[in-house]
């Protein structure tokens, strides 16, 4: 079944007396389990996409459907909602809250969402374990090496058991070796049955998912 169904999705920006239309009628299909990358060169509109399948942002017109919910229907409450239940976020720079530790960091989703302190903690921990950071969950993100807070970011996006993972250049501010590394962790999440939506202008990294989706100038293009 579809997690993302997608249909004629359009975006446009209005600067002054001028429209930017930036996604020309995307349709997407991505099914539970897929590892799927969106491809495209900067200013082709992925970080708009990036957007509207997150649900920060809505569409102008066309179809969106997460996890059998009809985005346009939301109000931004019922956004907030879906987006915190449906999605967990991983950034190129991580994101991280400095002033605290990894397991915090990994805990907070869950506080906000009003788990109990303990249990968040127990939770935050195990998922670290997981991830191959059970003997750094005290550090703060600025005594970590860059794979290692991209790490803690994986963790904090698993934390809550979302439908999706969404990436948006996940290893753009890492060395090539380190961002393999990030990447193999993706496969291994996939292989587990973990859905991941990766953005990347970076072929060899997009070739890592399962199926690529290639946009250009706001299309998809073969
Ligand atoms: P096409 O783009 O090839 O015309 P369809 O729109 O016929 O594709 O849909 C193909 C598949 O997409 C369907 O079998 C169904 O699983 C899924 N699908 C279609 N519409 C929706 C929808 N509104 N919500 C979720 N999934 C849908
Ligand atoms: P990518 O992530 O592929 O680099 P973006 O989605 O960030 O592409 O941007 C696509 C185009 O839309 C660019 O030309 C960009 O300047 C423009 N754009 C993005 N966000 C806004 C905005 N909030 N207002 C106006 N233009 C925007």
């Amino acid at each position: 079944s579809n997690v993302i169904y997608m249909k004629d999705i359009v975006k446009s920006y209005k600067m002054g007396k001028n429209t930017l239309t930036v996604l020309k009628g995307i349709s997407i299909k991505i099914e539970k389990g897929e590892f799927v990358a969106v491809l495209g060169p900067s200013g082709s509109g992925k970080s708009t996409l990036m957007n509207i399948i997150g649900c920060i942002d809505v569409a102008d017109s066309g179809e969106y459907i997460l996890s059998g919910q009809n985005i346009k229907a939301k109000n931004e409450d019922e956004l907030a909602y879906i987006r915190n239940k449906e999605i967990g976020f991983i950034f190129q720079k991580f994101n991280l809250l400095s002033k605290y530790t990894a397991e915090h960091n990994v805990a907070f989703p869950l506080l906000l969402r009003g788990v109990e302190k303990k249990a968040a903690q127990e939770k935050a921990r195990k998922v670290l374990e997981d991830v191959g950071l059970g003997d750094r969950i005290d550090h703060k993100p600025l005594e970590l090496s860059g794979g290692q807070q991209q790490r803690v970011s994986v963790a904090r996006a698993l934390v809550g058991n979302p439908n999706i993972l969404l990436a948006d250049e996940p290893t753009g501010a890492l060395d090539t070796k380190t961002g393999n590394e990030i990447l193999d962790m993706f496969v291994e999440l996939n292989n587990k049955g973990n859905t991941i939506v990766m953005i990347t202008h970076d072929l060899e990294v997009a070739k890592r998912a399962g199926r690529i989706i290639n946009v250009i100038d706001g299309e998809i293009v073969d």
